[in-house]
């Protein structure tokens, strides 16, 4: 039998989870899922220079807030604890240590004054991207250069030091991706990164490629931006002797902005009229306050609708779907190489579907917050039927309250409606259709409709001549729902009061 699927999320807490990310958390889940197997998540701080209070607590409440629950992470951990790099500081010296015994890793001297000289020097001739690698290395300070004394004498002393991969020369290294297939690297193109550091903390190449290994990591599924790193990562796992059981990777097509024009960051956001974060967030340091997809009305389920077709699809024309549905239909073959466009009127359009798609009843509880600010309240019942009314009008629950008139008379009366509509033989028409209005006993939809059409047929006026009045006074507004239920439930005295009050105004 085969191992069982193991993936996981790695954020970094240097700010808040960009969509990207929450696709990529998604991606990681739906695979785990689809397969029957575990999606973790593993905090990734060994960048204490790039660390943001907050920023942690931000990405767990975001996938709670999306739903995607984590089978093992910092809140519930498993048997590979802990799930915080910070935590696993002890864990990685060791391997650092195998690596330089080993021969694939060696300490380097070199202060960031002397790499900074270097690297003026070689732009000054021309060479702008200058390397540690497998040429350079022997003409820098490090225990492949300095003899055997020296390097002890300098440990001895306290000396600041990093540890780098000794990335091999001219060597053709093959790495398949299960997006993008077969990639080639020559090695020689592989700097000697820096996997640990004087102050005794990996860097995020060692502890990510440690971590992946000790957590039984099966994929490796993250975004485009880390596929320059996969070569060394291939590298570590042969020098610390798991490339048997290396996981497997998947790099994830970028987000692109809406028109096309280069990946979607973090600082598009609401400089192109949409929110970039699932939530919102405050900058701690400037207090800048960047808006979420939560605080702006959208449904988690239709962001995670929205998110799951940006790189993927599922080569049929359904586009609605349920969590569980994505599980069911989703796979990597079905994921792009090419970059997928944000679409943020598609993105509204999937909370418009998602809202029409509710119950009345639930959608009533939902707007009621609304109402409340406004000082709004109503039955159950009514609540019930207005939302049936309104809901096939907003993409937003906070816009099917924004028309006033279910829950007080109209203030103002349309001017232009007044302009266009308002005849000088309105009124006297509106003062029939209320005596009309007044005798039906039993004031429900079906019946007032049959009355309005029997008062039309009987007078032989058109619609037009009739409607847009009536609708007037009773709302204020040129244009919206059915006047027939409308009317039914605001109530006969209610809309008698609003036709005599607005015949009065426009008398
Ligand atoms: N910590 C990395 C990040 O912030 C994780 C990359 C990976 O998944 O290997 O995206």
């Amino acid at each position: 039998m085969s191992e069982k699927v193991r993936v996981r999320f790695a954020p970094s807490p240097t700010g808040p989870l960009h969509m990207g990310g929450v696709r990529t958390a998604l991606y990681n889940y739906l695979f785990a899922k689809h397969n029957g197997g575990d999606f973790l998540i593993r905090i990734e701080d060994t960048d204490q220079t790039r660390y943001v209070p907050g920023a942690e607590q931000y990405i767990l409440d975001s996938l709670k807030w999306v739903g995607l629950t984590a089978d093992e992470g910092p809140e519930n951990p498993g048997d590979c604890g802990p799930y915080r790099q910070s935590e696993r500081k002890d864990f990685y010296k060791k391997y650092a240590q195998q690596l330089i015994d080993s021969g694939w890793g060696y300490y380097a001297f070199d202060t960031p004054e002397e790499l900074d000289e270097v690297r003026n020097r070689a732009k000054e001739m021309k060479m702008p991207n200058w390397q540690y690698n497998s040429i350079t290395r022997s003409a820098m300070k490090n225990s492949l250069t300095l003899s055997e004394d020296e390097v002890k004498q300098r440990l001895a002393n306290g000396d600041p030091y990093v540890v780098r991969l000794k990335a091999p020369r001219n060597e053709e290294l093959r790495l398949h991706d299960l997006i993008r297939g077969w990639v080639v690297v020559n090695t020689s193109n592989i700097d000697d990164k820096v996997l640990f550091k004087g102050d005794g903390m990996p860097t995020y190449h060692l502890a990510n490629v440690v971590d992946d290994h000790a957590m039984r990591i099966t994929h490796v599924i993250r975004g485009e931006e880390w596929l320059p790193s996969a070569p060394t990562h291939v590298l570590l796992y042969r020098a610390l002797g798991w490339e048997d059981s290396m996981p497997s990777f998947a790099h994830l097509p970028l987000i692109l902005k809406p028109d096309g024009n280069g990946k979607l960051s973090k600082r598009d956001g609401d400089r192109l009229g949409f929110p970039v974060f699932p939530l919102e967030w405050t900058d701690p340091e400037s207090g800048e306050v960047s808006s979420g997809y939560r605080q702006k009305g959208y449904f988690p389920e239709a962001f995670i609708n929205m998110l799951a077709f940006l790189g993927w699809n599922p080569g049929t024309e359904k586009e609605l779907y349920t969590i569980d549905e994505l599980i069911a239909d989703f796979t990597l073959e079905r994921v792009g190489k090419a970059g997928a466009k944000f679409d943020a009127d598609k993105t509204k359009w999937f909370n418009q579907q998602y809202l029409r798609a509710k119950s009345n009843q639930e959608l009533a509880e939902l707007v009621k917050p609304y109402l409340d600010k406004k000082g709004y309240s109503a039955s159950q019942s009514f609540l019930e039927t207005f939302c049936g009314l309104q809901k096939e009008r907003a993409t937003f629950i906070e816009e099917m309250v924004d028309e006033s008139f279910y829950f007080e008379a109209p203030k103002e009366l349309d001017s232009d409606t007044v302009a266009k509509k308002w005849k000088p033989d309105t009124a006297a028409i509106i003062e029939q259709l209320k005596v009309i209005l007044l005798n039906i006993a039993d004031f429900n939809e079906d019946h007032i409709e049959m009355e309005f059409k029997k008062f039309l047929d009987s007078n032989g006026y058109g619609f037009g001549k009739v409607m847009p009045g009536f609708r007037l006074l009773v709302t204020g507004k040129g244009m919206g729902p059915s006047m027939s239920a409308i009317c039914a439930l605001i109530g006969k005295d209610e809309v008698i009061s609003r036709i005599e009050s607005g015949l009065k105004k426009l008398r």
